[in-house]
């Protein structure tokens, strides 16, 4: 939600008679604030929490919850539109066959709170239908939330964003094809779904960064403020936002709003480190054989052309990294995340206190590292460092167990962290 926050705020100053089309602009200066976009995906995002995956629950709470934030910010920057307001202010809130572009502004808490694609689809078209029931404003919010999900397990590789492109395509049947540079010229204020979205996720397959995608989103001119709110949200989830950036943003939020980004932050880090840590344990055993990794000889042509050698991991060693990715726990800001811990270099002696933040940073180091330099994991395999990581998993895990034994887990069923990764948010089956 960070990201959209961001990306709201950013946008929020060119929303309105801005004809520059750069992405030559301050990011944030005295004009920027928060608007609908940062209220709504807020609102959502709380409502989303407090029904813990009961979909039977979710229509109303989520009325509820948007109703309540949206009386409590009856004005802000740029207002809401004119039937969403009317919607506010209804006594009968009934959905109004909108396909305006709020229904995927507000919805990035699902590509975070739930841990299949089809979930994901489907909670969306839950957030949407309750005030946007037209098929394109629905399709609005589930290709953004599948956005965020697949941003956020395959990362913003070349490859993994070809294959987020050509998903959204085929799902959706949006057109990503044209570049940003054929959208600006004849691009212009229009606040509905299918001429936002597929611009916003544009932005995002075309940056490099977070920040070069809220410029690139806010740079095509129109309604920019959820043009970055949307690009945003997805580049959040494959980037991470920039320390420097979210300071910004913070700044500008005010304090009951920024309890629920602290809230919903918090949830998704427990359920972040429950993740690692069902990952992680079970390989606690094998790793503390400390399993040893062969290479590949040296080979030399007759020509003379050597090919250095490279290790050939075991089975295990790439099933464990590949989940690692697929289980979007790549930490993004690592290298901050090592600062802050005053890590200079993970090691088996580090690890012993760590907690769920850390071992994530240690892990995304070991896999990242191996980009680096060929061996990199061989040598957190021989150090004992992999393994020490898997035994604190486990002792974390079981930590887990005693603390929310009682099923107080915030999301819902408060399944063991070491089950079979089913999500927690379940799929509104009634049992849950
Ligand atoms: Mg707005």
């Amino acid at each position: 939600m960070l990201g959209a926050i961001v990306g709201d705020m950013v946008g929020s100053p060119y929303e309105f008679g801005w004809d520059a089309k750069t992405t030559d602009f301050e990011l944030f200066s005295d004009e920027s604030g928060f608007t609908d976009d940062t209220v709504m995906t807020l609102a959502v995002g709380q409502a989303l929490l407090d029904v813990a995956g009961d979909a039977t629950a979710a229509g109303a709470a989520l009325v509820a919850a948007m109703r309540d934030f949206g009386r409590r910010y009856p004005h802000p920057k740029g207002g809401y539109g004119g039937r969403f307001a009317a919607w506010l202010q209804s006594p009968d809130p009934a959905p109004y066959g909108s396909f305006g572009n709020g229904s995927a502004m507000r919805v990035s808490a699902v590509g975070w709170l739930f841990d299949t694609l089809d979930d994901v689809e489907r909670w969306a078209a839950i957030t949407a239908r309750v005030t946007h029931n037209h098929h394109e404003g629905v399709k609005g919010a589930r290709a953004t939330a599948a956005a965020i999900f697949l941003a956020r397990t395959q990362g913003p590789s070349a490859t993994a964003k070809a294959q987020l492109r050509a998903y959204l395509e085929e799902r959706f049947e949006y057109n990503l094809s044209r570049t940003l540079d054929q959208i600006r010229p004849g691009y212009h204020h229009v606040e509905s779904c299918q001429e936002t979205v597929p611009e916003a996720i544009t932005a995002y397959l075309e940056a490099d960064g977070f920040e070069q995608t809220v410029r690139l989103a806010v740079s095509l001119g129109g309604d920019a403020d959820t043009l970055g709110a949307i690009a945003g949200s997805i580049a959040e989830a494959a980037y991470g936002v920039p320390p420097a950036i979210r300071d910004e943003a913070l700044r500008r939020l005010p304090g009951d709003l920024r309890a629920v980004l602290d809230r919903f932050a918090s949830t998704v880090e427990q359920r972040t480190a429950r993740r690692l840590w069902s990952l992680l344990a079970p390989y606690a055993q094998w790793l503390d054989s400390r399993p040893t990794t062969q290479w590949t000889g040296v080979t030399t042509t007759p020509d003379g052309v050597v090919t250095p050698a490279f290790p050939v991991y075991d089975e295990r060693v790439r099933r464990l990294e590949e989940a690692f990715y697929t289980e979007g726990l790549m930490d993004h800001g690592y290298v901050d995340t090592l600062r802050q811990y005053a890590v200079t270099q993970p090691s088996p002696e580090v690890v012993a206190g760590a907690d769920g933040t850390l071992l994530r940073a240690m892990c995304t180091w070991i896999w990242r590292g191996e980009h680096f330099g060929d061996g990199h994991i061989a040598e957190a395999l021989d150090s004992g460092l992999l393994a020490g990581l898997a035994r604190r998993a486990r002792e974390l895990a079981g930590a887990d167990d005693d603390i929310l034994g009682d099923g107080d887990s915030s999301l819902g069923d408060g399944d063991s962290s070491l089950g079979d990764g089913d999500s927690s948010l379940g799929d509104g089956d009634a049992s849950r």
